[in-house]
């Protein structure tokens, strides 16, 4: 029997917005490559306002019976160059203005690879470690079965985020499924192997990470052998760049997660903190050394974390030569530029952590097509299609002596706003 008693948690929150506001973070970059975009910057309004909105409410009955009402979010940033592609995640700071620019970055991101999908974003406002197994795979039910309307293979493809994982979208794919009465695999991507999901996918990102980080290293001259890396964020992306570059040679020094920090100069042993630290109880650092980690002597710097952690004052502190942002949007517009004096080159996150929707693009084909791929023709083709991306920015950004991710701006606004020019303004 159900109890009535009813509770919003955590509280409502249509108007709030974090800060430092990753919306204004996104309008500011947009900005800054207008000039660049010549007749097509006659379209660059259609990047600052979402096409499509959604807030939801998700009312579950917890296991102590009482029923809890969350906020959830789908946001459809821009539909022009294909389907709405992007992750679903559970934080409990989600709020709409973050998922707006979470879309907005996906949008940005898929144009730049040259992916056939536009940009999408969701996110519930909720701890998830906070939830039981039962609690979590309810609350992804009534949030999937709320926005199944805007959502489809054909439509807008979630795929896993912060703390979401194949076995969320094995849930996201089977309410899909049952309300639409047949089974439609397509519909996310990240889903476990026996549900149509691709070899490859879990570690992606980090993987996306460490090419576009070899690739910047070696026009700079940096050696990855012995390199000094600092890693921000302990989770799926973290810890597979972080074992990538430990595999070539480089040693990481330093790890944050949310819970602290740890400082090791002789190198942290990563393929065993990987295998010791089951993910909900992180890598067991101290919260009194998260300050020195910005100041930890390095060669790289990962951000692997969550958006809007490289102040200008922690990009000031930094040794680091080359910052590779695997998290989306973890540097603020003003620390941009103190890098920039400093001569500190970013890979920004639109290209350096694009391997995972890279291989939820090859996911969504091999479901398409019901005919899948190895392993390493997975990993190849993601390193051919990062190489060449990585190639385009760079040469942009030398031609037109701008950063990369600026140039990473210019080389995605210019295909978006082509394919919004040619498609012309309805009715
Ligand atoms: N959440 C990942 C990202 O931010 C992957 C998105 C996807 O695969 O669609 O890029």
């Amino acid at each position: 029997m159900t109890n009535i008693t009813e509770k919003t948690s955590p509280p409502l929150s249509y108007a709030k917005s974090s800060f430092p506001n990753p919306w204004a973070t996104y309008l500011a970059q947009v900005d800054r490559v207008t000039p660049y975009l010549k007749s097509l910057a006659r379209w660059v309004e259609t990047l600052k306002h979402p096409k499509r909105t959604m807030i939801v409410d998700v009312p579950i009955e917890m296991d102590d019976g009482i029923v809890r009402h969350f906020e959830g979010f789908r946001v459809q940033h821009n539909l022009s160059r294909g389907p709405g592609k992007g992750g679903l995640r559970f934080h409990p700071q989600v709020t709409l203005e973050e998922t707006m620019a979470l879309a907005a970055w996906m949008t940005i991101k898929t144009a730049a690879m040259d992916l056939p999908f536009g940009g999408a974003k969701g996110g519930i406002r909720v701890d998830p470690f906070a939830l039981s197994d039962n609690e979590l795979e309810k609350i992804t039910r009534r949030y999937t079965s709320e926005i199944s309307i805007i959502i489809g293979p054909q439509k807008d493809i979630p795929a896993p985020d912060v703390n979401t994982n194949a076995q969320v979208m094995a849930w996201i794919m089977d309410t899909y499924s049952m309300q639409v009465g047949f089974t439609a695999s397509g519909v996310v991507t990240g889903k476990p192997l026996h549900l149509g999901g691709s070899l490859g996918r879990v570690k992606a990102t980090g993987r996306g990470v460490f090419v576009t980080g070899r690739e910047a290293a070696s026009r700079m001259g940096l050696s990855l052998e012995g390199a000094r890396v600092c890693v921000q964020g302990f989770g799926n992306v973290g810890s597979s760049a972080a074992e990538l570059f430990v595999l070539n040679g480089a040693k990481v020094v330093a790890l944050q997660d949310q819970w602290g920090t740890v400082i090791d100069e002789a190198g942290i042993d990563v393929p065993a903190l990987m295998m010791s630290a089951p993910s909900r109880k992180g890598i067991g650092g101290s919260p009194d050394l998260n300050d020195a980690f910005w100041n930890t002597p390095c060669d790289i710097l990962i951000l692997a974390a969550l958006e809007s952690q490289l102040t200008a004052e922690r990009a000031r502190r930094t040794t680091a030569k080359l910052v590779l942002e695997g998290a989306n949007g973890p540097t603020l517009p003003d620390a941009d530029d103190v890098l920039a004096d400093r001569n500190i080159l970013v890979v920004p996150d639109v290209i350096c952590n694009a391997g995972g929707v890279t291989v939820s693009y090859f996911e969504w084909v091999q479901d398409f097509s019901s005919f899948f791929w190895s392993e390493n023709e997975i990993n190849s083709r993601l390193d051919t299609l990062m190489v060449e991306a990585f190639r385009k920015i760079w040469a942009c950004a030398d031609f037109n002596k701008v950063s990369l991710r600026t140039a990473a701006y210019i080389v995605a606004c210019e295909r978006i706003l082509a394919a919004r020019e040619a498609r012309g303004l309805y009715p």
